[in-house]
């Protein structure tokens, strides 16, 4: 067994050889801290490789394992409730989200001793639910469901007390995540604390979620397009699904007034999830390019579910038309724009009418 594991509170030297401008000792952690990796043996150093403002604190010997890729399931468990499993010392080219390390540059040792715990184990006390959270790749069913069993009061005090304990972005966007899913009117003052906190260390995306969960719609929706508007028009495109989340017409409206070159499928991943009518999108076939482009890339993502959130959102045409109706419009518009990414996709569309018009 590893001696720092075996002895509780006692510091071990380093057995690494650690570079100047990767590794620091902090004598003064080192009198308080435990390490965040073991959680036995008293933390020595000081790692700022993965993130500056909120470092590993580590005995020497997890330094060395962390380093060499080699962290025992438990100790990569712990780090990554702290850190971020997407840490590029932790993050999934090295190691499985059971912590089972998959190009270890030295022996993993006694690797079955220390296993990370069972989601049955942690399922029940929202902290360790939380750090449980934090360790995954992508939350399931599962998480979900557990976290809407606890009260709205004790999931906010749990959430709203780590958010702010934290700079790392990754965990206040898992928070507004969780939020978002299982959270509901009773977090409003939460997540416009959130807003003020935008955009240092929160992702767009995440606070909108938990925007179109918790806020009155007029509030959550303005801030999202204000907040949409500051972005240069890349990452405007990056981050325009969000507004999805609404699940609003007022979506179809945004995208009227700022649809612009490049047409990407994202505009018509947008639109689906915003309750489109066929009525709708007929006239944005009328008026051409490039809401006419839309109008198909709409159609096709609500025939084929691309992503996982058109996926969850179950998206479905309003309104929808005859098959005879379908046609004579696509016809007539590929008619007018006969080019080749437009007769494909008129194609695959009527050969997917079943899909579109769920019937
Ligand atoms: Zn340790």
């Amino acid at each position: 067994m590893d001696e720092d594991c075996s002895r509780r509170g006692e510091s071990q030297a380093p057995t690494f050889a650690l570079s100047p401008h990767e590794a620091t000792i902090n004598v003064r952690q080192s009198m308080t801290a435990i390490c965040q990796s073991c959680e036995v043996a008293q933390a020595t150093v000081t790692d700022k490789c993965d993130d500056p403002v909120e470092p590993y604190l580590l005995c020497g010997s997890c330094h060395a394992r962390l380093k060499a890729r080699s962290l025992r399931p438990l100790e990569w468990y712990n780090l990554a409730k702290r850190h971020g499993w997407y840490q590029y010392f932790l993050h999934d080219d090295f190691y499985d989200d059971d912590g089972t390390a998959w190009q270890p540059e030295a022996d993993v040792i006694e690797a079955e001793r220390f296993p990370i715990p069972d989601f049955a184990s942690v399922c029940s006390n929202p902290e360790t639910l939380l750090d449980w959270s934090i360790t995954r790749w992508h939350l399931r069913d599962q998480e979900f469901l557990a976290w809407s069993i606890f009260s709205p009061d004790t999931k906010l005090r749990v959430l709203s007390n780590r958010f702010s304990a934290t700079a790392n972005s990754g965990i206040r966007s898992l928070i507004l995540e969780i939020i978002g899913k299982t959270g509901d009117a009773s977090n409003v003052a939460f997540v416009r604390y959130a807003w003020r906190e935008y955009p240092e260390n929160i992702s767009l995306g995440s606070l909108v979620h938990a925007s179109a969960t918790c806020l009155p719609f007029e509030e959550g929706f303005e801030r999202a397009i204000s907040a949409l508007a500051s972005l240069e028009p890349s990452q405007r495109r990056n981050s325009m699904y969000c507004l999805g989340y609404f699940g609003s017409p007022a979506g179809l409206d945004w995208i009227e007034k700022n649809c612009s070159q490049p047409i990407t499928e994202s505009w018509g991943y947008l639109a689906a999830m915003c309750r489109p009518s066929w009525a709708r999108l007929t006239a944005w076939l009328s008026r051409g390019r490039p809401l006419s482009l839309v109008a198909i890339d709409t159609l096709e993502a609500i025939a084929r579910l691309r992503t996982p959130l058109l996926k969850e959102r179950r998206v479905r045409l309003e309104q929808a038309p005859s098959f005879t109706e379908l046609e004579a419009v696509l016809r007539e518009y590929e008619c007018r724009d006969p080019v080749p990414r437009v007769q494909k996709k008129v194609s695959g569309l009527l050969g997917n009418f079943e899909r579109i018009t769920n019937t």
